[in-house]
Parts: C-alpha cells; sequence; structure tokens
C-alpha cells in the first residue's frame, strides 16, 4: 500500500494466518513468513526505516512558527554549504513541507520526479549541485495541484519519504519542516529519535517572535536538541549609499535566545541576490561568495558543525564509559 503510488489507505487490511498471541515482534514468530497481518507490514516498515535511517549520519530539521521567514532559504543553502565542505553526493534534503514545497525550486531540480526501482524502491533526485532531494513536488502532477490530506496520510508519506527511498550512505539530511507545529513536525520528530538538532529560523518582528517561541517549545518537549536561532531578514544595506536600514526591525531572534535560553546562531541580511538566485534554483552561498549575507551564513554553519562535534564528542564518551563499566561489572 502506498501514498506516493495514490493508493488509497485503508484498514481492511485483510488478517490470514496471524499467531493467536501476536506481540507486534515478527522477527522472532516462528510463523510470520505466512503472516498477512497489518501489524507486520508495519513491523517491516519500521525496519525499514531503521536500516535507511542507520546509513545516515546526521539529521537536522530546520523549523519556524511563521511561513515566509526563509526556512526553505537556510535548509537549501545549509545544504550547499556541506557540499561545498567536501560532502558532495552526502548531503540529502527532505522537503517535508507536503502543502508548499518549494525546495526543488530553490535547488533547481523542478520539473524532476522520483524514479522507481525494483520491489517499490524510489531514488531521490540528485542534480548538479550534488544534493539528494525527496519533495512532494516530485510526486504531484502540476504546479496548480493542491494536497488535500489529513493528518494520517501525511505522516505516511513522511514514512514513505524516509524508509521507501534509497537514500544510500549520508553524511547529513536536512529536513525542511513546514511551518508551525502540526502534523509533518510531530510526524517527523517521532519518525527520527536520533534527530542530532532543530535550528529554528525567525524574523527579527515581534509578530515572528510571538509564534517562534511556540517552536522553541515544541522541541522542547518533544526532547530534541535544540542546535539555536537563525534570525533572518535582519536589517538591510543599502548597495548605492551603504546605509543600513532594519526593515523588520533587528535583535529580535538574540533576545527570543537569550529569554528561552537557547543558543543564538547568528543573523542574516536581507540581499535582493538571495531571492532571485533561489528564483533561479540557485543556493546564494554559492554564488555570491563574499556578500554579507553569505559571511553570515558561514559562521552559522560554522556554529551548527561546532554543535555537531560537540554531541559526536559527548555520544563517544558515552559510549566509552558504558563499555568501561561492562568491563568493570565483570
Ligand atoms: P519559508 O520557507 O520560511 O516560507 P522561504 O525560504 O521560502 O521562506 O523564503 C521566502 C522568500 O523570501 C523567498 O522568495 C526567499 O528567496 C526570500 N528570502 C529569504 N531570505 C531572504 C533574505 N535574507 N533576503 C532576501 N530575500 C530572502
Amino acid at each position: 500500500m502506498s501514498v506516493l503510488n495514490g493508493e488509497k489507505m485503508t484498514n481492511s487490511t485483510k488478517q490470514v494466518n496471524v499467531a493467536e498471541e501476536c506481540d507486534g515482534k515478527c522477527g522472532s514468530c516462528s510463523t510470520s513468513d505466512d503472516c498477512n497481518d497489518h501489524r507486520k507490514q508495519q513491523y517491516e516498515q519500521e525496519q525499514k526505516l531503521k536500516l535507511r535511517l542507520s546509513k545516515i549520519k546526521h539529521k537536522i530539521a530546520v523549523i519556524s512558527g511563521k511561513g515566509g521567514v526563509g526556512k526553505s532559504t537556510v535548509t537549501a543553502n545549509l545544504a550547499m554549504a556541506f557540499v561545498m565542505q567536501g560532502h558532495r553526493d552526502k548531503v540529502g534534503v527532505l522537503d517535508a513541507d507536503i502543502h508548499g514545497p518549494c525546495i526543488p525550486k530553490m535547488l533547481g531540480l523542478k520539473g524532476q520526479t522520483l524514479i522507481g526501482g525494483p520491489g517499490g524502491m524510489l531514488f531521490p533526485v540528485t542534480g548538479k549541485l550534488g544534493i539528494k532531494v525527496v519533495s512532494m513536488d516530485f510526486v504531484l502532477p502540476n504546479d496548480e495541484a493542491p494536497v488535500i490530506w489529513r493528518g494520517p496520510l501525511k505522516m505516511r508519506a513522511i514514512q514513505q519519504f524516509l524508509s521507501d527511498v534509497t537514500w544510500g550512505e549520508l553524511d547529513y539530511l536536512f529536513i525542511d519542516l513546514p511551518p508551525g507545529t502540526g502534523d509533518e513536525s510531530l510526524s517527523v520528530m517521532q519518525l527520527i529519535p536520533d534527530m542530532d538538532g532543530v535550528v529554528i529560523v525567525t524574523m527579527p518582528s515581534e509578530v515572528s517572535q510571538a509564534v517562534v517561541k511556540k517552536a522553541v517549545t515544541f522541541a522542547k518537549q518533544m526532547n530534541v536538541p535544540i542546535i539555536g536561532i537563525v534570525e533572518n531578514m535582519s536589517g538591510f544595506v543599502c548597495p548605492d549609499c551603504g546605509a543600513k536600514v532594519d526593515i523588520f526591525r533587528t535583535g529580535g531572534g538574540k533576545k527570543i535566545a537569550e529569554d528561552l535560553t537557547v543558543p543564538y546562531l547568528g543573523s542574516i541580511p536581507i540581499d535582493p541576490n538571495i531571492c532571485t538566485d533561489s528564483d533561479n534554483g540557485l543556493p546564494f552561498i554559492a554564488e555570491n561568495k563574499t556578500s554579507p549575507a553569505t559571511k553570515a551564513f558561514m559562521e552559522i554553519v560554522e556554529k551548527i558543525q561546532q554543535f555537531l562535534e560537540n554531541t559526536e564528542t559527548a555520544r563517544s564518551k558515552e559510549i566509552k564509559n558504558e563499555n568501561m563499566c561492562k568491563c568493570n561489572s565483570k
């Protein structure tokens, strides 16, 4: 049963040859081969998901309270930054914005489709940038087609994006979530229990700040580490006279980070080239290497790398301690 192939979800899966006392652990069940219970399909899907995720070293979600603050722009450029640092073909982006996917457009992959393989396998789209992308946009027949789905169907699509897609060995997977704390965000956090953390994007305006607090609370409640807050569209420097204008105010992201005691990653100014490059399917950091926006962005990337290094060091210390404890208890 596949959401991506357009088949309907159904609860009427036939149950034949089910062991009388099914505990849902098909791996150790003697009648598993002949079983047709829906729990077996679920079990197999979970196993597939675990296998796929085990091949991805780092998983980072990018979230925001509101739409239009630059979350997808940050995701696309984060992916590009890691490609530029030697991870070509080892970086993936899951565009989990089911209703408004725009990562394909920003990475020059508009009009592509997911390629199928034997046994229902799906392959991500990889363009000339060396970033593997999966998006609802690759499944929709045209730009005007809306997705009118309720929560469970969206959850299933995201699960399939993660488990049926042959991502291969990846160093980084960035997940672009829709704004807010709805179905898609919840699904992703539940499906990826070992998420490295979330990057939260906001604008400096008070209107944005009010909702970004909800995103911070959401991440805390889901027990997902917060890598930090990025303030996007933070001031504009006139290219003619050099005067700085704070179009949407400035400093709000930093204040929120301080108030909520979460790390502040930095601020990215407004730059008309960011908009033009996105529209042309080009990540701005690759196109404008010396612009103030690129410099600001690369400082943010450095902080994210530092966070990942620290987490890795902490994890290997934990493993070492666990192994020592085992030795001591012998
Ligand atoms: P979101 O994913 O939060 O909805 P997007 O990343 O789609 O937001 O950005 C919305 C629009 O703003 C896009 O057209 C994008 O190119 C533009 N944009 C984002 N950040 C900047 C910036 N710092 N300067 C100029 N334009 C920007």
